[in-house]
């Protein structure tokens, strides 16, 4: 059963825009917020024309949405560890493109924190595996938590989305927070040498929805 969460309000928003190293460049608005349950400074991107947002699988037109966790490693200093930062650069351009928006949720490490992430790369050397690592250290495997998520488009007005995601744990609590998801979009799988058995390990541990493009 769907339980809403408590509720946040919008605290600033203002013009933000953007320009990514590729020169993809694009407006956003960025919003903050008060009385999100973990206390943490996530923010709202919103991109595109949110208000009259493009139909992305020829179903009933709602924004766009993509949760992204946030890591330091990958989004800013291009990491090939893992695909974050294609991921959240793909997202970008295509919410731009349909109307929508980025919640960027400061969880690093599925959760565990930025220096427990490292240590947990460190063990990966040894040849553990992410969720593993994780383990080994004392956290559950994903500890990220999407209740925030789901106040921030509640405070937003937006009930009803489709989620630009692969990762089924998101459209649970999403769901279970009383947010309507239309439709699942999956997103780009970005595989590279240094990242294949991370991708690997997120489809069979993690029950995400990867389709890896076969070997040329
Ligand atoms: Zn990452």
């Amino acid at each position: 059963m769907a339980l809403r969460p408590p509720t946040a309000t919008i605290r600033t928003q203002v013009a933000l825009p953007l320009r990514f190293a590729d020169g993809f460049a694009t407006d956003a608005r960025v919003f903050s917020f008060d009385g999100l349950v973990d206390g943490r400074e996530h923010l709202a991107f919103a991109l595109g024309d949110r208000t009259a947002p493009r139909s992305v699988g020829g179903r009933r037109a709602v924004p766009l949405v993509r949760p992204h966790s946030e890591c330091l490693t990958g989004d800013v200093f291009a990491s090939q560890r893992c695909d974050c930062g294609a991921q959240l650069r793909e997202a970008v351009e295509r919410i731009a493109d349909a109307g929508g928006y980025v919640l960027y949720l400061r969880q690093e490490g599925r959760g565990i924190g930025l220096y427990s992430k490292l240590e947990a790369y460190a063990l990966q050397e040894g040849g553990v595996d992410t969720y593993e690592a994780n383990l080994a250290l004392g956290h559950a495997e994903d500890e990220r938590s999407y209740v925030a998520a789901a106040q921030m488009l509640h405070a937003l007005g937006v009930p009803e989305i489709a989620l630009l995601s692969n990762n089924p744990d998101k459209a649970r609590q999403l769901r279970s927070c009383g947010v309507t998801i239309v439709e699942q979009v999956p997103t780009g799988v970005h595989v590279s040498a240094a990242n294949i058995r991370y991708l690997e390990t997120k489809a069979r541990r993690g029950d995400h929805m990867l389709d890896f493009p076969r070997p040329a």
